[in-house]
Protein backbone atom coordinates (compact mmCIF):
# COMPACT_ATOMS: atom_id res chain seq x y z
CA UNK A 1 0.00 0.00 0.00
CA UNK A 2 1.20 3.45 -0.87
CA UNK A 3 1.01 4.83 2.64
CA UNK A 4 3.80 2.52 3.69
CA UNK A 5 6.00 3.70 0.87
CA UNK A 6 5.35 7.32 1.66
CA UNK A 7 7.18 6.93 4.93
CA UNK A 8 10.16 6.11 2.78
CA UNK A 9 9.75 9.03 0.38
CA UNK A 10 11.06 11.57 2.85
CA UNK A 11 14.53 10.54 3.90
CA UNK A 12 14.86 13.06 6.71
CA UNK A 13 12.83 15.66 8.48
CA UNK A 14 13.73 19.13 9.62
CA UNK A 15 12.06 20.51 12.65
CA UNK A 16 13.11 24.07 12.09
CA UNK A 17 13.33 25.73 8.73
CA UNK A 18 14.10 29.39 8.82
CA UNK A 19 14.04 30.16 5.14
CA UNK A 20 12.03 28.73 2.32
CA UNK A 21 15.13 28.13 0.23
CA UNK A 22 15.64 25.33 2.67
CA UNK A 23 12.17 24.01 1.99
CA UNK A 24 12.78 24.14 -1.74
CA UNK A 25 16.06 22.33 -1.46
CA UNK A 26 14.39 19.86 0.89
CA UNK A 27 11.67 19.35 -1.68
CA UNK A 28 14.15 19.02 -4.50
CA UNK A 29 16.23 16.50 -2.63
CA UNK A 30 13.04 14.58 -1.81
CA UNK A 31 12.07 14.70 -5.46
CA UNK A 32 15.50 13.49 -6.56
CA UNK A 33 15.25 10.75 -3.98
CA UNK A 34 11.92 9.55 -5.38
CA UNK A 35 13.29 9.64 -8.93
CA UNK A 36 16.34 7.67 -7.88
CA UNK A 37 14.13 5.11 -6.16
CA UNK A 38 12.01 4.73 -9.28
CA UNK A 39 15.08 4.49 -11.53
CA UNK A 40 16.49 1.70 -9.43
CA UNK A 41 13.12 -0.08 -9.34
CA UNK A 42 12.91 0.24 -5.59
CA UNK A 43 9.53 1.86 -5.84
CA UNK A 44 6.60 1.17 -8.11
CA UNK A 45 5.94 4.50 -9.90
CA UNK A 46 2.18 3.88 -9.76
CA UNK A 47 2.37 3.89 -5.98
CA UNK A 48 4.22 7.17 -5.76
CA UNK A 49 1.70 9.85 -4.86
CA UNK A 50 0.20 10.87 -8.15
CA UNK A 51 -0.92 14.32 -9.18
CA UNK A 52 -3.74 14.96 -11.64
CA UNK A 53 -4.30 18.39 -13.21
CA UNK A 54 -7.32 18.50 -15.48
CA UNK A 55 -6.61 21.90 -17.04
CA UNK A 56 -2.91 22.80 -16.81
CA UNK A 57 -3.21 26.08 -18.75
CA UNK A 58 -5.97 27.39 -16.46
CA UNK A 59 -3.85 26.43 -13.45
CA UNK A 60 -0.85 28.29 -14.90
CA UNK A 61 -2.96 31.42 -15.41
CA UNK A 62 -4.13 31.30 -11.79
CA UNK A 63 -0.59 30.72 -10.53
CA UNK A 64 0.67 33.71 -12.50
CA UNK A 65 -2.16 35.93 -11.23
CA UNK A 66 -1.55 34.94 -7.59
CA UNK A 67 2.24 35.29 -7.88
CA UNK A 68 1.86 38.73 -9.49
CA UNK A 69 -0.52 39.95 -6.75
CA UNK A 70 1.95 38.89 -4.05
CA UNK A 71 1.78 37.07 -0.68
CA UNK A 72 -0.12 39.92 1.04
CA UNK A 73 -3.13 39.07 -1.16
CA UNK A 74 -3.02 35.34 -0.43
CA UNK A 75 -4.72 33.24 2.23
CA UNK A 76 -4.93 29.48 2.70
CA UNK A 77 -8.18 27.76 3.70
CA UNK A 78 -7.77 24.13 4.70
CA UNK A 79 -10.03 21.34 5.81
CA UNK A 80 -8.59 19.35 8.75
CA UNK A 81 -9.59 15.66 8.78
CA UNK A 82 -7.97 13.63 5.98
CA UNK A 83 -6.67 16.85 4.39
CA UNK A 84 -4.00 18.01 6.84
CA UNK A 85 -4.05 14.59 8.51
CA UNK A 86 -3.22 11.24 6.94
CA UNK A 87 -5.95 8.89 5.77
CA UNK A 88 -3.86 5.81 6.60
CA UNK A 89 -1.45 5.42 9.51
CA UNK A 90 0.57 2.20 9.66
CA UNK A 91 -2.20 0.27 7.98
CA UNK A 92 -4.96 1.72 10.15
CA UNK A 93 -7.51 4.28 9.10
CA UNK A 94 -6.52 7.62 10.65
CA UNK A 95 -9.08 8.91 13.16
CA UNK A 96 -11.04 12.14 12.80
CA UNK A 97 -11.26 14.85 15.45
CA UNK A 98 -14.72 13.52 16.34
CA UNK A 99 -13.81 9.86 16.00
CA UNK A 100 -10.82 9.89 18.33
CA UNK A 101 -12.76 11.17 21.32
CA UNK A 102 -13.32 8.88 24.31
CA UNK A 103 -15.23 10.85 26.86
CA UNK A 104 -14.23 8.68 29.78
CA UNK A 105 -17.72 7.27 30.07
CA UNK A 106 -18.18 4.00 28.10
CA UNK A 107 -21.96 4.26 28.11
CA UNK A 108 -21.81 7.59 26.30
CA UNK A 109 -19.05 6.49 23.92
CA UNK A 110 -21.38 3.64 22.90
CA UNK A 111 -24.30 6.01 22.43
CA UNK A 112 -22.22 8.25 20.14
CA UNK A 113 -21.02 5.20 18.20
CA UNK A 114 -24.66 4.13 17.70
CA UNK A 115 -25.44 7.57 16.30
CA UNK A 116 -22.46 7.23 13.94
CA UNK A 117 -23.68 3.86 12.72
CA UNK A 118 -27.15 5.26 12.04
CA UNK A 119 -26.25 8.61 10.46
CA UNK A 120 -22.96 7.94 8.67
CA UNK A 121 -24.61 5.82 5.90
CA UNK A 122 -27.25 8.54 5.50
CA UNK A 123 -24.50 11.14 4.97
CA UNK A 124 -23.36 9.24 1.88
CA UNK A 125 -26.76 8.07 0.64
CA UNK A 126 -27.31 9.31 -2.92
CA UNK A 127 -31.11 9.00 -2.62
CA UNK A 128 -31.69 11.53 0.18
CA UNK A 129 -32.40 15.09 -1.06
CA UNK A 130 -29.92 17.67 0.18
CA UNK A 131 -32.41 19.62 2.35
CA UNK A 132 -33.43 16.46 4.14
CA UNK A 133 -29.82 15.36 4.48
CA UNK A 134 -28.88 18.75 5.96
CA UNK A 135 -31.58 18.29 8.63
CA UNK A 136 -30.28 14.79 9.37
CA UNK A 137 -26.73 16.09 9.75
CA UNK A 138 -27.89 18.88 12.10
CA UNK A 139 -29.73 16.23 14.10
CA UNK A 140 -26.64 14.01 14.26
CA UNK A 141 -24.24 16.78 15.31
CA UNK A 142 -26.80 18.17 17.79
CA UNK A 143 -27.37 14.81 19.47
CA UNK A 144 -23.64 14.08 19.58
CA UNK A 145 -22.85 17.42 21.20
CA UNK A 146 -25.66 16.89 23.74
CA UNK A 147 -24.22 13.48 24.66
CA UNK A 148 -20.78 15.03 25.19
CA UNK A 149 -22.26 17.49 27.68
CA UNK A 150 -24.59 14.97 29.36
CA UNK A 151 -21.80 12.37 29.64
CA UNK A 152 -19.57 14.84 31.48
CA UNK A 153 -16.73 15.35 29.00
CA UNK A 154 -13.66 16.95 30.56
CA UNK A 155 -10.69 18.69 28.99
CA UNK A 156 -8.46 16.02 30.52
CA UNK A 157 -10.39 13.35 28.58
CA UNK A 158 -9.66 15.30 25.36
CA UNK A 159 -5.93 15.41 26.17
CA UNK A 160 -5.87 11.69 26.85
CA UNK A 161 -7.94 10.86 23.74
CA UNK A 162 -5.55 12.80 21.53
CA UNK A 163 -2.52 11.15 23.15
CA UNK A 164 -4.05 7.70 22.48
CA UNK A 165 -5.38 8.51 19.01
CA UNK A 166 -4.37 7.15 15.62
CA UNK A 167 -3.85 10.55 14.06
CA UNK A 168 -0.89 12.14 12.27
CA UNK A 169 -0.27 15.09 10.00
CA UNK A 170 0.79 14.45 6.43
CA UNK A 171 4.51 14.76 5.89
CA UNK A 172 5.27 18.34 4.93
CA UNK A 173 2.41 19.95 6.89
CA UNK A 174 4.75 21.42 9.52
CA UNK A 175 7.02 22.81 6.82
CA UNK A 176 4.00 24.22 4.95
CA UNK A 177 2.72 26.01 8.07
CA UNK A 178 6.21 27.29 8.94
CA UNK A 179 6.73 28.61 5.44
CA UNK A 180 3.32 30.33 5.39
CA UNK A 181 4.01 31.84 8.81
CA UNK A 182 7.33 33.19 7.62
CA UNK A 183 5.83 34.86 4.55
CA UNK A 184 2.90 36.07 6.70
CA UNK A 185 0.15 34.25 4.85
CA UNK A 186 -2.79 33.35 7.13
CA UNK A 187 -4.15 29.81 7.30
CA UNK A 188 -7.75 29.11 8.20
CA UNK A 189 -8.51 25.56 9.29
CA UNK A 190 -12.22 25.10 8.63
CA UNK A 191 -13.72 21.93 10.10
CA UNK A 192 -17.04 20.32 11.00
CA UNK A 193 -15.10 18.55 13.77
CA UNK A 194 -14.26 19.98 17.18
CA UNK A 195 -11.99 23.03 17.52
CA UNK A 196 -10.73 22.12 20.99
CA UNK A 197 -9.63 18.70 19.77
CA UNK A 198 -7.96 20.11 16.64
CA UNK A 199 -6.01 22.53 18.86
CA UNK A 200 -4.96 19.70 21.15
CA UNK A 201 -3.80 17.67 18.12
CA UNK A 202 -1.75 20.66 16.93
CA UNK A 203 -0.30 21.05 20.42
CA UNK A 204 0.58 17.38 20.92
CA UNK A 205 1.72 16.50 17.40
CA UNK A 206 3.47 19.72 16.33
CA UNK A 207 4.66 20.90 19.76
CA UNK A 208 4.33 24.50 18.77
CA UNK A 209 1.80 27.15 17.81
CA UNK A 210 1.54 29.17 14.64
CA UNK A 211 0.52 32.79 14.88
CA UNK A 212 -0.92 32.68 11.35
CA UNK A 213 -3.26 29.71 11.98
CA UNK A 214 -6.91 30.15 12.93
CA UNK A 215 -9.50 27.46 13.49
CA UNK A 216 -13.16 27.71 12.55
CA UNK A 217 -14.90 24.68 14.00
CA UNK A 218 -17.29 23.66 16.78
CA UNK A 219 -15.93 25.21 19.94
CA UNK A 220 -16.57 23.95 23.45
CA UNK A 221 -17.11 25.93 26.65
CA UNK A 222 -15.70 24.42 29.84
CA UNK A 223 -16.44 25.40 33.45
CA UNK A 224 -13.76 26.08 36.06
CA UNK A 225 -13.47 22.36 36.77
CA UNK A 226 -12.71 21.60 33.13
CA UNK A 227 -16.16 20.10 32.45
CA UNK A 228 -17.91 20.76 29.14
CA UNK A 229 -21.00 22.89 29.69
CA UNK A 230 -21.96 24.13 26.22
CA UNK A 231 -20.91 24.83 22.65
CA UNK A 232 -20.20 28.30 21.27
CA UNK A 233 -21.81 29.75 18.17
CA UNK A 234 -23.59 28.07 15.32
CA UNK A 235 -23.24 24.36 14.70
CA UNK A 236 -20.88 23.48 11.85
CA UNK A 237 -21.66 20.13 10.24
CA UNK A 238 -20.47 18.50 7.00
CA UNK A 239 -23.11 20.14 4.83
CA UNK A 240 -22.98 23.75 6.01
CA UNK A 241 -19.25 24.49 5.97
CA UNK A 242 -19.97 27.09 3.31
CA UNK A 243 -22.39 29.20 5.34
CA UNK A 244 -20.06 30.23 8.09
CA UNK A 245 -18.42 33.56 8.35
CA UNK A 246 -14.84 33.75 9.45
CA UNK A 247 -15.66 35.68 12.60
CA UNK A 248 -15.91 32.45 14.57
CA UNK A 249 -12.20 32.12 14.06
CA UNK A 250 -10.02 32.31 17.16
CA UNK A 251 -6.26 32.46 16.79
CA UNK A 252 -4.87 29.16 17.96
CA UNK A 253 -2.03 30.79 19.87
CA UNK A 254 -4.46 32.39 22.35
CA UNK A 255 -5.25 28.90 23.57
CA UNK A 256 -1.63 27.88 23.54
CA UNK A 257 -0.57 30.59 25.94
CA UNK A 258 1.09 32.87 23.42
CA UNK A 259 0.26 36.46 24.26
CA UNK A 260 1.21 38.08 20.95
CA UNK A 261 -1.34 40.17 19.12
CA UNK A 262 -3.50 38.26 16.67
CA UNK A 263 -1.65 37.82 13.42
CA UNK A 264 -4.45 38.95 11.19
CA UNK A 265 -8.05 39.90 11.72
CA UNK A 266 -11.17 39.04 9.84
CA UNK A 267 -11.37 42.31 7.89
CA UNK A 268 -7.84 41.93 6.58
CA UNK A 269 -8.57 38.30 5.71
CA UNK A 270 -11.38 39.61 3.51
CA UNK A 271 -8.86 41.78 1.67
CA UNK A 272 -6.85 38.73 0.81
CA UNK A 273 -8.66 37.92 -2.39
CA UNK A 274 -6.46 35.08 -3.61
CA UNK A 275 -7.15 31.70 -2.07
CA UNK A 276 -5.35 28.41 -1.90
CA UNK A 277 -7.95 25.87 -0.79
CA UNK A 278 -7.10 22.40 0.50
CA UNK A 279 -9.74 19.70 0.97
CA UNK A 280 -10.55 16.03 0.65
CA UNK A 281 -14.27 16.29 -0.20
CA UNK A 282 -15.92 18.15 -3.06
CA UNK A 283 -18.07 19.86 -0.42
CA UNK A 284 -14.87 21.44 0.96
CA UNK A 285 -14.87 23.77 -2.06
CA UNK A 286 -17.71 25.63 -0.32
CA UNK A 287 -15.25 26.80 2.38
CA UNK A 288 -14.39 29.84 0.24
CA UNK A 289 -18.02 30.72 -0.54
CA UNK A 290 -18.10 33.53 2.02
CA UNK A 291 -15.25 35.32 0.26
CA UNK A 292 -15.29 37.42 -2.85
CA UNK A 293 -12.12 35.86 -4.12
CA UNK A 294 -10.40 36.87 -7.34
CA UNK A 295 -8.32 33.76 -7.90
CA UNK A 296 -8.63 30.40 -6.23
CA UNK A 297 -6.43 27.36 -6.63
CA UNK A 298 -8.09 24.28 -5.17
CA UNK A 299 -6.17 21.18 -4.18
CA UNK A 300 -8.08 17.95 -3.51
CA UNK A 301 -6.73 14.90 -1.70
CA UNK A 302 -8.50 11.88 -3.14
CA UNK A 303 -7.74 9.33 -0.47
CA UNK A 304 -9.99 6.42 -1.41
CA UNK A 305 -12.47 5.22 -4.09
CA UNK A 306 -10.07 6.63 -6.68
CA UNK A 307 -11.62 4.82 -9.64
CA UNK A 308 -15.16 6.00 -8.87
CA UNK A 309 -14.31 9.54 -7.80
CA UNK A 310 -11.37 10.68 -9.91
CA UNK A 311 -13.52 12.06 -12.70
CA UNK A 312 -15.57 14.29 -10.43
CA UNK A 313 -12.52 15.33 -8.38
CA UNK A 314 -10.44 16.32 -11.42
CA UNK A 315 -13.31 18.49 -12.69
CA UNK A 316 -13.89 20.07 -9.28
CA UNK A 317 -10.30 20.70 -8.07
CA UNK A 318 -7.46 22.36 -9.98
CA UNK A 319 -5.03 19.79 -8.62
CA UNK A 320 -5.85 16.31 -7.30
CA UNK A 321 -3.39 14.24 -5.26
CA UNK A 322 -3.96 10.50 -5.11
CA UNK A 323 -2.83 7.77 -2.74
CA UNK A 324 -2.90 9.69 0.55
CA UNK A 325 -0.10 11.94 -0.71
CA UNK A 326 2.27 13.95 1.48
CA UNK A 327 2.03 17.76 1.52
CA UNK A 328 5.29 18.33 -0.40
CA UNK A 329 3.49 19.14 -3.66
CA UNK A 330 1.60 21.95 -1.89
CA UNK A 331 4.83 23.19 -0.27
CA UNK A 332 6.34 23.45 -3.73
CA UNK A 333 3.23 25.15 -5.11
CA UNK A 334 3.30 27.80 -2.36
CA UNK A 335 7.00 28.41 -2.96
CA UNK A 336 6.15 29.05 -6.63
CA UNK A 337 3.24 31.34 -5.70
CA UNK A 338 5.41 33.29 -3.27
CA UNK A 339 8.98 33.25 -4.59
CA UNK A 340 11.83 34.96 -2.75
CA UNK A 341 11.90 38.73 -3.01
CA UNK A 342 8.25 39.14 -3.97
CA UNK A 343 7.39 40.77 -0.65
MG1 LIG B 1 -11.91 16.13 5.53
Amino acid sequence: MSYRLQGAIVPFRWTSIRHHHHILSHFNSTHRYIKARIATNQMDPVQVSEKVVDDPSSLELKKTAIRTAGPHKLQVIADFDATLTKYWINGLRGQSSHGLLHQGNPEYDTKRQELYEYYHPLEFSPSIPIEEKTKLMEEWWGKTHALLIEGGLTYDAIKKSVADATIAFRDGVVELLEFLEEIEVPVLIFSAGLADIIEEVLRQKLHRSFKNVKIVSNRMVFDDNGCLISFKGKLIHVLNKNEHSLDMAAPVHERLGDSDEPFDDYSSMKKRTNVLLLGDHIGDLGMSDGLNYENRISVGFLNHNVDESLNSYRKAFDIVYLNDAPMWGVVKLVSQLCPTGSR
